[in-house]
């Protein structure tokens, strides 16, 4: 059996499975054995897929063909005039390739481009290990709390004065709204940095899976100030609710077509396309309307009330939080209470989420899975353990133009707010 093990790649050798998918596992586990387990762990939209576009995949459930590797025409059509009308990029359908699921294309796009990838962190959990599959070399650039766990453009630009080889080839990786933080870029800090992107000839992959869930509906791509040299990310899973129909989108500039055609060669001799229902069903997605926009202004309004709600818990209990700006997650920065932990027997991050679920039954992931350092104070929360079905019927029947009140998030959202009381009181005794 051992030898087994040792004819696995050496990338693979060790490596576990993703973080994210790990605690879903361990929560129902708990569940099983009867616990009362509060799912912070795993980052999955609340709300359903819209009405309109279940209908979409229902009335397309015969198609049956293999479609192009490249995606859907019209798929690809409406996507690329969905960057056209929300990010105002000159994105044309040839630029557009459609993968199951956007972690995928970001699998795909390691895999066919040679250079440095370079990651801001706390990031996404599978940039890095996709990176260690490939065998890519992974610089990581550690940003701050007082940072807003952005990198700035100060920050890159001292990054790439001490690195002596100026154009190296190097893939930046940018995520806002960003997933563990919550935090984004404004349009100035996007200007910026799109112009050391420039001055370095690297190319970004910009990921904007939450962009339509910036809190404030006010999400700018930085392909708008550094066009020739960005990929765009997006994809169904969070905006649309649809994680489980995986289909995701990148979006290339002309001057990048030939690493869309590289990955196009990989997608053929691996998925050769994706599943064709979801495809259709995904056109009616990108092409957006007036139901969507409603649907979209809820769960925006929903997730900042509760949000903000969460992080003022936090916050009250010494804990450092910002207020989110989009998606559904905090980054909670425990270091406060590092001293008083460390008398409790708990000695670096990974031991606070294990001692949190075990004592509380909130299951929250550490931020070394965020490849920040292991004895960092630091855990992500992904405020999503509510009904959002529930909620989104609910919050429609309260007009756009008025806040959501307290009463509306104990009603609606009143495991979460438990999960963030039981963090509180936790830290504090
Ligand atoms: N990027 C980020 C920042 C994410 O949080 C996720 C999903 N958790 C993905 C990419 C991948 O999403 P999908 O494969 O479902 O498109």
């Amino acid at each position: 059996m051992n030898g087994r093990n040792i004819s696995l790649n050496l990338n693979v050798r060790g490596l576990s499975p993703s973080a994210t998918l790990a605690i879903n596992a361990r929560c129902n586990e708990l569940m099983r054995e009867g616990k009362r387990v509060f799912k912070l762990g795993l980052g999955q939209s609340p709300f359903p897929v819209p009405g309109i576009i279940v209908d979409a995949l229902r009335n397309h459930a015969h198609e049956k063909d293999y479609l192009p590797v490249k995606g859907l025409p019209e798929l690809r059509e409406a996507v690329a005039n969905f960057h056209r009308r929300k990010d105002q990029v000159n994105a044309s359908p040839d630029g557009v390739l459609i993968g199951p699921g956007s972690k995928e294309l970001m699998f795909l796009l390691q895999l066919v481009y040679y250079g440095e990838i370079l990651l801001p962190t706390p990031c996404w959990v599978s940039y890095g290990p996709q990176a260690q599959i490939i065998g890519r070399n992974v610089k990581f650039i550690h940003t701050t709390w007082e940072e807003r766990w952005r990198i700035s453009h100060e920050g890159l630009r001292r990054y790439l004065e001490q690195e002596n080889d100026t154009y190296r080839p190097r893939l930046l990786i940018l995520n806002y709204p960003g997933n563990p933080d919550g935090d984004t870029y404004n349009m100035e800090e996007l200007q910026r940095l799109a112009e050391i992107a420039r001055e370095y000839e690297m190319i970004l992959l910009s990921d904007e899976i939450y962009g339509q869930l910036s809190h404030s509906g006010g999400h700018f791509s930085i392909a708008r100030f550094y066009p020739e040299g960005t990929i765009i990310s997006s994809g169904l899973s969070k905006w649309c609710g649809a994680g489980g129909w995986r289909l995701g989108t990148f979006t290339f500039p002309k001057p990048l077509s030939w690493l869309l055609d590289a990955m196009a060669i990989v997608a053929s001799e691996t998925f050769t396309s994706v599943s064709a229902p979801i495809q259709h069903a995904a056109v009616h997605a990108f092409r957006g309307g007036s139901e969507i926009e409603t649907y979209l202004c809820h769960a925006r309004r929903i997730l900042k009330t509760l949000g903000n709600a969460c992080a003022s818990i936090l916050t009250s209990a010494g804990i450092r939080v910002h207020k989110p700006e989009g998606a559904f997650y905090l980054f909670a920065d425990f270091s406060p209470h590092t001293s008083a932990f460390k008398s409790r027997g708990i000695n670096d991050g990974r031991e606070l989420s294990e001692r949190l679920l075990l004592d509380t039954g909130v299951a929250v992931l550490p931020g070394v899975d965020f490849e920040r350092p292991l004895e960092e104070m630091t855990a992500r929360l992904a405020y999503v353990n509510f009904d959002g079905a529930q909620a989104l019927a609910a919050s429609k029947q309260i007009p756009l133009d008025q806040n959501l009140d307290d009463s509306f998030i104990q009603t609606h959202c009143a495991d979460t707010l438990e999960a963030m009381k039981r963090i509180a009181v936790w830290t504090t005794s």
